[in-house]
């Protein structure tokens, strides 16, 4: 059984490709209802809110996101709904960004401040094979990128272009206690 121990950290080359999409029956099937059970828990147990099947070693088109505002790592967030995401597509609905100190679950002990377009649609298939359509904004609309971006082999740390927004872990705690 994989435990958030077996999450790919950076340098596995699995987090590079291109994840695959689902067809309607891959969707349907025992294997991957049991593969979304697992994710869940793996982000639980690893105190995540997103996790993308290639952090897991499956090179294929699934994201969940369960924001929790209880959660250690994101101190301050809204709770969402859950969401389990198949062959997610995005557009930016404006050009204007808005940035947040992101993590990863692929990364650990980093957090890096990570500017994206503010206002996003999303379009993708759920567990039940329905077509859903997604307006966000806001930090949920960053964590919708930071898991699609997932299934396109990137990762945050592609996105900083200043260094000196990358920190470890301790550093941004500071850095929080002393606002
Ligand atoms: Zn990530």
């Amino acid at each position: 059984m994989l435990g958030h121990k077996d999450i790919l950290k950076m340098g596995n080359p699995i987090l590079r490709k291109i994840a695959q999409p689902f067809s309607e029956d891959e969707i349907k099937s025992n294997e991957t209802k049991i593969l979304v059970e697992r994710m869940w828990k793996i982000m639980e147990e690893a105190g995540g809110i997103g996790l993308a099947a290639p952090q897991i070693a499956i090179s294929k088109q699934l994201a969940v996101i369960r924001l929790d505002e209880s959660s250690d790592r994101y101190p301050g967030i809204d709770s969402s709904p859950e969401y389990v995401m198949f062959n997610p597509k995005i557009q930016h609905l404006t050009e204007d960004t808005q940035g947040h100190w992101e993590g990863c679950l692929s990364i650990p002990g980093l957090r890096g401040y990570v500017e994206r377009p503010n206002k996003i649609s999303v379009d993708f298939t759920d567990q039940n094979l329905e077509s859903k359509n997604l307006i966000l904004d806001g930090f949920l609309a960053t964590v919708f990128q930071h898991e699609i971006d997932h299934l396109k082999g990137k990762l945050y740390v592609d996105l900083i272009s200043n260094k000196e927004l990358l920190l470890y872990e301790e550093e941004f705690i500071k850095l929080n206690e002393n606002k």
